[in-house]
């Protein structure tokens, strides 16, 4: 380790991630399913917003907390679907990530534990190292759902936050309503902070999005427009709940990332006047796709949103193993030891074009035969 580098960057790696890249970069014409964005633009009316905010110079620093039209629009639609509460209030952040960062920071003493699900998003282990706090993952093999005694058990006079991710990357599982209630509640009794990503909100295939926020009005909800309008590197996303949390991670943000890029926050305001259920039906039928061609060759729980599926590899195959023979067949997948303490599993993202998939499926069907 170079002399320089602080100790709290040694614990974690993104070697994985990045071999993964630096592997796409070497391929003529691979098949990739690796990757964790929507294959679709961002909206034109979205793009011609930004241009026009960029030419009109609207450029500066914007409100630490946000351009309020964009944050009155949020609170709208929040009180619409879950209803209002006097002590909510909502910050807009850079990207769905700056307010998971946040929320750590300003939520995590060193020591503290923070419970989350495994398999996990993997910025979820690093981003609690990085606030001092004590990762304790709770296993959700074989189904991938949320056993609240379990989480119950695992609760200690430490325990501060719990992290809940549905519909979840890497798995594409959504909680159930019992067990994100049950979760919701036992938050609640507790006084622990549940911390709610719901970047996939818009990606449910089977059933209407679900928030814990429906029985919990503590609940941290972090969402953004990364996934929903394919604006990944725009940079925006918004945090919502108790007001002084909120108010305390603007402060944080005041000094971290100061704002959102201002002429995307006014092209977040025309996204979320646009309908984009066509999207969401294009990448149900993606799923659908998926499903039915890997079934009698590999064990999967049916994915119910956001855009991966997860499933088991092959008996007596390690991940490694798995990639080696996906990379022989110019196919790129994400091992899931990636996202887990298991090597049972790997990721794929359906987030491409009806070829590329078809591409996908066929080989993987190949590699299961041997
Ligand atoms: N949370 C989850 C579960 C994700 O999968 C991702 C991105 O892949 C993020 C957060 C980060 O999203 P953003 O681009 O808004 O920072």
């Amino acid at each position: 380790m170079h002399p320089w580098l602080a100790q709290r960057t040694a614990g974690f790696d993104s070697s994985g991630i990045r071999k993964m890249f630096a592997l796409g970069a070497q391929m003529r014409d691979p098949i990739n399913l690796s990757i964790g964005q929507p294959d679709f633009p961002v909206p034109a009316a979205v793009k011609d917003e930004i241009c026009r905010n960029v030419q009109a110079d609207r450029n500066g620093y914007t409100a630490t907390e946000g351009i309020l039209d964009l944050r009155k629009k949020l609170e709208g639609l929040i009180d619409t679907q879950w209803g209002h509460h006097p002590n909510r209030r909502l910050m807009v952040s850079s990207g769905t990530s700056g307010a998971l960062n946040l929320a750590l920071m300003a939520l995590i003493n060193p020591g503290d534990e923070v419970i989350y699900f495994d398999p996990y998003f993997v910025m979820y282990p690093a981003l609690v190292e990085l606030a001092g706090g004590v990762s304790v993952q709770i296993d959700t093999y074989p189904d991938f759902q949320i056993d609240v005694e379990k989480v119950r058990a695992a609760i200690t006079p430490k325990t501060k936050m719990i992290i809940l991710n549905s519909p979840s990357n890497p798995t594409g599982v959504c909680c159930s309503e019992e067990a994100m209630r049950g979760l919701a509640l036992l938050a609640q009794e507790k006084n622990i902070c549940l911390v709610s990503d719901e970047i996939y909100s818009h990606f449910h295939f089977d059933s209407p999005a679900l928030s814990p926020l429906k029985w919990n009005p503590d609940t941290l909800v972090i969402d953004g427009f990364s996934k929903s309008y394919a604006m990944t590197g725009l940079r925006v996303g918004f945090v919502h709940g108790p007001a002084e949390v909120i108010d305390t991670l603007a402060k944080l943000q005041q000094f971290t990332y100061v704002c959102a890029p201002a002429p995307m926050q006014w092209g977040a305001i025309t996204a979320l006047d646009l309908d984009m259920h066509a999207e969401i039906d294009r990448y149900r039928q993606k799923r659908d796709t998926l499903v039915a061609g890997l079934q009698g060759y590999y064990q999967l729980t049916v994915p119910g949103g956001a855009f991966y599926a997860f499933p088991k590899l092959p008996d007596g195959c390690s991940g490694e193993e798995f990639l080696e023979r996906a990379i022989a067949h110019e196919l790129l997948i994400i091992p899931g030891n990636i996202f887990s303490r298991s090597d049972s599993h790997f990721r794929i993202s359906y987030a491409v074009d009806d070829r590329t998939l078809d591409r996908g499926i066929a080989a993987l069907q190949k590699i299961a035969r041997g």
